[in-house]
């Protein structure tokens, strides 16, 4: 009997690693530097209130760069699992970048945050946003100048919608978790949530994670060859 027939609402999490092939750095790619910079000098509350220049120009070309690629063989079969999938489906990225919809993927959540909106830290609005925020331009909603910052979760805040994603993993029957190294909390402690709901676990990744060994099965490789690869398995079977 092929297990993957008693599947029906699956809770996909993403991160770096499926969009590496699109040629966006991954986190911990060189070494712990992100795109050459310290995560707590790019990636925090403190860093932005300390250096908002460095911050909203390193944001800039993260924005700038993402517009220039385009989503891979992983991001398009998650896509079509997405539309093919007849039972509950949740796509949960870390990943700020576009890649997942522009693919096709719906059924998405940004838990992190994206580069395409900016956010108004004086009226709360967010706004669609492809241009840059280092000339501190003027908020559509309020008028205010220099109070727009990017719209990503920086280490130590509260990701979005946790409510959502509990939800969906709370009714689940597969979690899958694709190009994450496991690092990043509350992330990364999903497979345990999982495991202790006695949900079904697969890892697939470049190698093995910080949390290989909480998922009940591992598949390692490019992401273009074993997220196609395993969509085509779950589909057919
Ligand atoms: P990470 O960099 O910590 O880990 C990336 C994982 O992907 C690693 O386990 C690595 O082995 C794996 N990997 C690398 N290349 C791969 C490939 N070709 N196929 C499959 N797997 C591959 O990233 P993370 O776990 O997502 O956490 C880092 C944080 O950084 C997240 O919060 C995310 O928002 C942010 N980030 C996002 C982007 C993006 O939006 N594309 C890029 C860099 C960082």
């Amino acid at each position: 009997m092929n297990v993957d027939q008693d599947i029906k609402n699956i809770v996909i999490l993403t991160g770096a690693g499926v969009s590496a092939e699109s040629g966006i750095d991954t986190f911990r790619s060189a070494g712990g530097l992100w795109e050459q910079h310290k995560v707590e000098d790019v990636a925090t509350p403190e860093a932005f209130a300390r250096d908002p220049d460095l911050v909203l120009r390193f944001y800039d070309m993260r924005r700038e760069r993402i517009q220039q690629v385009e989503p891979n063989a992983a991001h398009y079969a998650l896509a079509r699992l997405d539309v093919a999938w007849a039972g509950n489906l949740l796509l949960v990225t870390q990943n700020v970048d576009d890649l997942h919809e522009r693919a096709g993927a719906k059924r998405l959540l940004h838990m992190h945050g994206t580069h395409l909106t900016a956010w108004c830290i004086a009226c709360d609005e967010r706004h669609p946003w492809r241009g840059t925020l280092t000339d501190r331009p003027a908020c559509p909603a309020c008028g205010i100048a220099g109070q727009l910052r990017p719209d990503i979760v920086w280490f130590g805040e509260m990701p979005y919608r946790m409510d959502e994603i509990y939800h969906a993993l709370n009714h689940a029957d597969l979690f899958v978790s694709i190009g994450t190294s496991g690092a990043v909390y509350p992330a990364a402690g999903l497979v345990r949530e999982a495991r202790q709901k006695g949900i079904r676990t697969l890892e697939l990744n470049l190698e093995p994670s910080h949390g290989t060994s909480s998922f009940a099965e591992s598949r390692h490789g490019p992401a273009t060859q074993v997220v196609p690869a395993w969509v085509d398995g779950i589909l057919g079977g």
